[in-house]
Formats: C-alpha cells, sequence, structure tokens
C-alpha cells in the first residue's frame, strides 16, 4: 500500500462538523490499515511539529461537539518558503505520506502547496459562510444557519412587543447566503447581501407600508460583507428605517455566536461522507481535489479548478486563469456561475414576494 500514515488538520476559521470530519477521516483511515497523526492548530502545525497519533478513541463523541479538537490557526508563516520548509521536515520526521486538510478557501490554497511539494492532499470543506462556488454546500453552514434562525425568532417575540423593526448583521465575509437563506427561514421583510445592490428607498416604503396596515414586528437581515467587510451598514440602516418609517429600529451583530454549537444532523451526515470519501480518495492515488457536494452527490472537484471558477463567479478572473481548460470546460463554468447568480436572485426576490 502507498500510504500508510496520514496527517489531518482543520485550519483557518472554523465550523461545527469539523470534528465529524476529523473522526471520520481517523476512523476510514484505520479502517484501511493506515495510522492517522492529529497536526494541531492547522498548518502552524506543521510548522511547529505539533502532532499526535489519533486513535478511534481519540475521536470517541467529538461527532457531537462544535469546534474543533484539533484546534485552528491563521498561519502567515505557512505562506513562505521557510515555513514551507519547516512543514515538509515534520512531514518527513512523522513519515506523513499524505494530507487531509479540513477547512475553507485559504486552507485549500495551503492544500495545493504541499501537493506541489510532494505531499498529496485532499481538502475538505468545513466553513460556516458556505463561500466555496465550486460546491453547493461548505460543512458547517446549516449550523450556524440554524443558529441564526433561533435568534431571529427571539427578536421577533421582543419585536412583535414593542413594534420594532430588528436589523440583524450575520457573518458570511463575501458571500451572502447564510443571511439569504436565514432571511427566507425566518419571514424577514428585507435581506441585504454583497451580491446584489440593496435598494433602501424600498425597503423603507416596505416598511412603512406594511406598519400602516398593522404589522408590528420587522426582521431586515444584513450580511457582514455589504458596503464593505466590517463597515456594519446594518447599524446605518436602522437609523435610516427609524428615521423614515417612525418604526422604532435596533441593530443586532450576531457575529461569533453563529460559529459555535452542536453541528445539526445536516452538518454530521455531510462531514461524515466527505471525510470519508478524501481518505478513499487518497487511497486511489488522488490529489489536489476538494470533496464537493453537487446536486446531492459527492464528487471530487481539482482544487485549481475551484479557484477558478470561483474567481469567475466573483468576476474576479485573472489573465491565464482559464488557460488550462478547453472551450467546453470553460462554457460549462459560465453556465455554473450563472445558474448559481439566478438562484440567488430568485431567492432574493422571494424574501420581497413574502415580505407582507
Ligand atoms: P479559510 O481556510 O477558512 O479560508 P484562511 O483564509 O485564514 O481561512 O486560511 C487558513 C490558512 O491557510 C492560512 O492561515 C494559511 O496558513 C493557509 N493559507 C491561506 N492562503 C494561503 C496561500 N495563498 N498559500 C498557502 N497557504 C495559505
Amino acid at each position: 500500500m502507498k500510504f500508510r500514515k496520514i496527517g489531518v488538520l482543520t485550519s483557518g476559521g472554523d465550523a461545527p462538523g469539523m470534528n465529524a470530519s476529523i473522526r471520520a477521516v481517523v476512523r476510514t483511515a484505520l479502517d484501511n490499515g493506515i495510522e492517522v497523526l492529529g497536526v494541531v492548530g492547522g498548518y502552524r502545525g506543521l510548522i511547529d511539529d505539533n502532532v499526535r497519533k489519533l486513535t478511534s478513541r481519540d475521536v470517541s463523541g467529538v461527532i457531537a461537539l462544535g469546534g474543533t479538537f484539533l484546534l485552528t490557526d491563521r498561519c502567515d508563516e505557512f505562506k513562505t518558503p521557510e515555513g514551507m520548509a519547516k512543514a515538509l521536515e515534520t512531514c518527513r520526521k512523522h513519515e506523513i505520506d499524505a494530507i487531509v486538510a479540513i477547512g475553507g478557501d485559504g486552507t485549500f490554497r495551503g492544500a495545493t502547496d504541499l501537493t506541489n511539494h510532494g505531499i498529496p492532499t485532499i481538502g475538505v470543506t468545513g466553513t460556516i459562510d458556505n463561500d466555496i462556488t465550486a460546491t453547493d454546500y461548505t460543512v458547517g453552514f446549516d449550523t450556524a444557519m440554524n443558529t441564526v434562525t433561533g435568534i431571529i425568532d427571539c427578536l421577533r417575540d421582543t419585536g412583535e412587543s414593542h413594534a420594532r423593526c430588528m436589523v440583524t448583521e450575520v457573518m458570511g465575509r463575501h458571500c451572502g447566503e447564510i443571511a439569504l437563506y436565514t432571511a427566507i427561514a425566518s419571514g424577514a421583510v428585507a435581506v441585504a447581501i454583497p451580491e446584489i445592490e440593496f435598494d433602501v428607498d424600498a425597503c423603507v416604503k416596505r416598511i412603512a407600508e406594511l406598519r400602516a396596515a398593522g404589522k408590528r414586528n420587522f426582521q431586515v437581515i444584513v450580511s457582514e460583507g455589504v458596503g464593505g467587510y466590517h463597515s456594519h451598514f446594518g447599524e446605518e440602516l436602522a437609523k435610516i428605517i427609524e428615521e423614515r418609517t417612525g418604526v422604532e429600529s435596533r441593530f443586532n451583530c450576531l457575529g461569533h455566536i453563529v460559529r459555535g454549537g452542536q453541528p445539526t444532523l445536516r452538518d454530521r451526515l455531510a462531514a461524515s461522507c466527505m471525510g470519508s470519501m478524501a481518505v478513499e480518495l487518497l487511497l486511489q492515488d488522488k490529489s489536489n481535489l476538494v470533496v464537493c457536494e453537487l446536486n446531492s452527490e459527492l464528487v471530487p472537484v481539482d482544487i485549481n479548478y475551484s479557484f477558478a471558477i470561483d474567481r469567475m463567479y466573483k468576476n474576479k478572473l485573472k489573465d491565464g486563469d482559464l488557460d488550462a481548460y478547453t472551450e467546453e470546460q470553460i462554457a460549462e463554468m459560465r453556465d455554473f456561475c450563472a445558474r448559481k447568480s439566478a438562484h440567488i436572485k430568485e431567492l432574493y426576490s422571494l424574501v420581497e414576494e413574502l415580505a407582507k
């Protein structure tokens, strides 16, 4: 057998379900006679030689826990040649033949670097933002959305009592999907996401009309990326709504609350299947892939392809990004991005349609 020992790590932002992925990696590997070393604290652990053997018992019970018991870090040193050299030395010292890297976009960049330096690596998604274009789903998204929905339900109670508008900011970085999906699920009157220009006048008009017709509570969800990351556009919006409609408005920033908590069934299931598939791919001698979910099926996607399609979707293509692909593949990519955009627009319209 080619692989005798693999490493597993979680890196970047944490997400509920990461532990379930680690568990699946460990148990699938052990089942195939492969030893597993847990790398502590993401790529930092590779640089600092912070690794430990994981047995089946080491992952007992972790399926139900949020966060990541292997810990995580943001490690800029890993991006440097010196950092990579230290990481490779750790792999050599412990005879780590391959790595499963659980995280988001940045983590997969690190994974590609490792593959290019001779350590085959497979990526498993773990990010609450659902911001990886190549996959319909990232582990952690469902738990985060359920947490948001639960909190909005609380805000609805108090909004109804006081006849208030609650403007709530949720995470998502540059991706508005947490905001958009939870807006629908919590019956919001409006949603602001980075993908679509927000019409303040239309929002104000809708709230004023509905208040006049007797509606008392108004939920508005704002994705943190609107108006520039960290700009807290929602705070400004709450003031505008209050001034122009007379409806008392309150701003709530959910911040890091939505990153934690017990993973939902959806996340445990996706994490288990994706983690297990990552090891199976390594056993098939494959590398530099990220396990994606497309139309409810698990599909391995080349990591470089995932970067290219991500840039295409965000209109950030650089010269040479598509050189490796045929005309047919590029047409498929464009079609995929167009369908994704159309879907987002459809859901956005649904929020307005159902705000009555
Ligand atoms: P996420 O994986 O959640 O997107 P980050 O973007 O913070 O989180 O990336 C996690 C880690 O992956 C970084 O701290 C760094 O160690 C590694 N990484 C990110 N970008 C690169 C890159 N371009 N090259 C190599 N490693 C990277």
